[in-house]
């Protein structure tokens, strides 16, 4: 079982907790995350029933391990919303539009691109920093200015900001300028930079990896969860399958399964699996039919003259269609957006 702490406890109240599982002749573990403390309690199942450690100051939550992922479960939770910036995705929250380019390109690009993508209805602007490329020799993004250009176009937009991390190097600069931490495919299972991101202040998209089943995906969160940073987003963006036809293959049956399994957010990445713009607005809209709480869709205003991925983002004028039609759907499963 696991202790949550109170996100205002005390250390007093903390070392009291501790105190007392340690008395009872079980073992704590303590993780400190930026607002809360987690405490694994590892001993015999019946100590591990102690029902008066549910009732001392400072304790928000017992959870009981019936899961090999205990934070991410859903089991006795109603699925939970995550604040990015002053928006909430998830929960009985509004289906939320996350838009902008691959990567960040100029200050003008990013600039123009969160203008547009706002007009239309975009409630968050992405845009890759630090970008995880196939090829050494390809773009590898703007890194430091490019995450001054993202902030600079929040300042002109009020469009809170989400980007990649790569490298737990990285995570301070990140979090001076981002409003939530993006972790790529490729580093669904990079353990060490989940840790440390799991003691971050800011909110995480986690993305699914393109050979990661769910249970994997839900296991990655849980890394995050148990260092104390509670807000996570799961990401499904295609995974890799024997069908060539298109990038990745989209696995929307991975919407519902999150939401049984986990209380966590579930976003829809229709872009990178489809890899062609030309079915991206229909599996959009299979994405929000499916139950996802967001989506998150690559727009240029010159896709071909993009520096990564041109071939699959939408124009501007593609997305301001969409939209309305999106927003149909939505309202058909008993959504808004
Ligand atoms: C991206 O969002 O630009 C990106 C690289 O995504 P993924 O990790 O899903 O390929
Ligand atoms: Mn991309």
């Amino acid at each position: 079982m696991i202790v949550i702490t109170q996100p205002n406890a005390t250390e007093s109240q903390i070392n009291e907790i501790v105190d007392r599982i340690r008395e009872l002749g079980l073992d704590a573990q303590i993780s400190r995350g930026a607002s809360r403390v987690i405490i694994g309690v590892i001993g015999p199942e019946s100590l591990l029933r102690e029902k008066r450690l549910a009732v001392m100051p400072g304790v928000e939550a017992i959870v009981p391990v019936l899961k090999p992922y205990k934070l991410a479960s859903r089991d006795s939770r109603n699925p939970s919303s995550v604040t990015i910036g002053n928006v909430k995705i998830g929960g009985n929250e509004d289906v939320v539009l996350i838009c902008g380019p691959c990567s960040v390109e100029s200050s003008e690009q990013i600039v123009s691109i969160a203008k547009v993508v706002k007009k239309s209805g975009a409630k968050i602007l992405r845009g890759g920093a630090f970008k995880p490329r196939t090829s050494p020799y390809s773009f590898q993004g703007l890194r430091e200015d490019g995450l001054r250009f993202l902030a600079e176009a929040r300042a002109e937009t009020g469009l809170p900001v989400i980007t990649e991390i790569m490298d737990a190097r990285d995570l301070a600069i990140i979090e001076k300028h981002a409003d939530c931490l993006q972790v790529g495919t490729r580093n669904m299972q990079n353990f060490s930079l989940l840790k440390e991101i799991g003691r971050s202040r800011l909110p995480v998209l986690l993305k699914r990896g393109y050979s990661a089943t769910i249970n994997e995906l839900i296991l990655s969160a849980e890394y995050i969860l148990s260092e104390g940073n509670m807000n996570v987003l799961l990401c499904e963006r295609g995974i890799r399958t024997f069908e060539t036809a298109t990038r990745y293959t989209l696995d929307l049956s991975a919407v519902p399964l999150l939401k049984s399994k986990t209380h966590l957010p579930v976003i829809v990445d229709p872009t990178h699996a489809l890899g062609v713009r030309e079915f991206v607005p229909q599996m959009s809209l299979a994405a929000l039919a499916a139950g996802a709480d967001a989506l998150m869709i690559e727009v240029h205003d010159s896709p071909e003259l993009a520096k990564s991925d041109g071939d699959q983002a939408l124009t501007p004028e593609i997305f301001a269609d969409l939209v309305p039609r999106l927003r149909a759907v939505a309202a058909a499963v008993g959504r808004s957006l």
